[in-house]
């Protein structure tokens, strides 16, 4: 780690404010000083290394506060529940990490992973082994035995995936402290899940109020931090009356819900990326309108109870759901800024804030990372052009010439092409081959000629 100064680029801080020119001077892998502060004490460290950032813009590195970096872009949940090895995941996991690195993502909150082993790729992290964000980690998700998302695809105890089933009141208050005791940074629970018999009602509260204080008792008596996925209003009252400290999603809020959170100010990762690719991109994947429509739904039923929350003050971070093969690693981190600007009304500037020093709080390193001030870690990404006037500009690898971590800064090659590997991904058969696909509605089947096939 070398001390450096940044200089001649526009500066946004993180806190909102607007952008200014200026140099950053970072010593120890810490931000020493701003602006002319930073060219005055530059002047007295002769051989100082120096970054030119004419052009572009220095700020601080994204925050993505709800990124899946064991589930390696999969396109189902029987893929992350049967396909996936230990060891071989978090090695993918690894190679998928550069990839946030060259996207200017330098902070994530990996809220739960097959085999808790996300807790063992931020550890690696941490110790030098291989580059990647900073990570702060859940470990298995808390499910009731009604399950999470999945219907029966989940065990009706212990383990399947990234989820563990907790059925008594003595399994919750051991697998909080398990986990705890295992490295997580966080407790993660799924708040809802879907009942396959009642799948119309959507995704139900399938946990009691006094199950959802013993959570939040047991952790924060061992001072662990709660967050929920929480979709519809019941759930997120439940979990912000119990003590949560972070909700996912957070759809569907009604008043009473609302008034919660905004007593609270509880932080909202709303991770709306994925619906929002599904809006915009889905029909280049042939995605069925009624699919588009109902993730537009979901999208514009939140447009109210969140621009309110907003308001309210309370937080919103940026998550990207990023996992998943709608929203692939190191394409679409910056997208929940856009989501934040288009349906609830934040200026640019706000929603970088979001994705930088409010963001901070997923790492649970709120004050000490995020903003672009002297004594915050230098957690800095140099990007081409007016990155407030541009917020997309943030897709594109090319734009992006600096990324570090505590002033340390990081390989921004891309990785190697990767190759397939054998029973990685869930196997499909295709389409129905139906007499209707083959002959067509009417026609009848052309006898077959034998001598044609050959
Ligand atoms: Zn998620």
């Amino acid at each position: 780690m070398s001390d450096l100064i940044i200089e001649n680029g526009r500066i946004i801080d993180g806190t909102g404010a607007p952008a200014f020119d200026g140099s950053v001077l970072v010593r120890d892998g810490k931000i020493k000083a701003v602006g002319v502060a930073a060219d005055k004490e530059a002047k007295q460290l002769p051989g100082l290394k120096s970054i030119d950032a004419s052009g572009q813009t220095v700020m601080p590195g994204l925050i993505d506060a709800h990124c899946h970096l064991a589930f390696d872009d999969a396109g189902s949940n029987a893929e992350i529940f049967h396909q996936r090895r230990n060891a071989l995941s978090a090695l993918v996991a690894a190679y998928n990490a550069r990839k946030l690195l060259r996207a200017g993502v330098t902070g994530i909150l990996d809220p739960d992973s097959t085999f808790e082993n996300m807790i063992d790729l931020r550890d690696a992290i941490e110790a030098d082994i291989v580059e990647g964000p900073r990570m702060s980690c859940g470990a298995y998700a808390l499910i009731t035995g009604v399950g999470g998302t999945a219907g029966r695809l989940i065990n009706d105890e212990g383990t399947t995936g990234y989820y563990m089933a907790v059925n008594s009141r003595d399994e919750i208050v051991s697998e909080v402290r398990r986990q705890i005791k295992y490295g997580a940074d966080w407790i993660k629970v799924h708040v809802t899940g879907i009942i396959p018999r009642q799948a119309h009602k959507g995704e139900m509260c399938v946990w009691t109020l006094e199950e959802l204080q013993l959570i939040c008792d047991t952790a924060h008596e061992l001072e662990t931090p709660v967050m929920g996925h929480c979709r519809g209003a019941e759930a997120t009252r439940r979990a912000a009356v119990a003590g949560f400290d972070l909700i996912f999603h957070a759809t569907g809020m009604d008043d009473a819900a609302l008034r919660e959170v905004i007593d609270r100010k509880i932080p909202i990762a709303p991770a709306l990326t994925f619906q929002a690719n599904m809006v915009d991109f889905g029909d280049k994947l042939g995605t069925a309108d009624y699919l588009m429509k109902l993730f537009e739904r979901e999208l514009t039923d939140s447009v109210e109870s969140m621009t309110l929350a907003h308001k309210e003050g309370v937080p919103l971070l940026t998550g990207s759901e990023a996992g998943f093969s709608m929203v692939p690693y190191g394409d679409w981190h910056y997208r929940e800024m856009e989501v934040f600007m288009k349906y609830f009304g934040l200026s640019a500037l706000e929603a970088i804030q979001c994705a930088t020093q409010k963001s901070a709080f997923a790492l649970r390193m709120e004050g000490e990372t995020g903003t672009i001030a002297p004594g915050f870690q230098a957690d800095i990404i140099c990007v081409k052009g007016q990155v407030e006037n541009d917020i997309p500009s943030l897709g594109n690898p090319d734009n992006i010439t600096t990324v570090m971590i505590s002033g340390a800064e990081k390989d921004l090659s891309p990785p190697p092409e990767r190759k397939p590997i054998p029973g990685w991904r869930l196997a499909s058969m295709g389409s129905r081959l139906s007499r209707e696909v083959v002959f067509g509605p009417e026609a009848e089947p052309e006898p077959l000629i034998i001598e044609e096939l050959h």
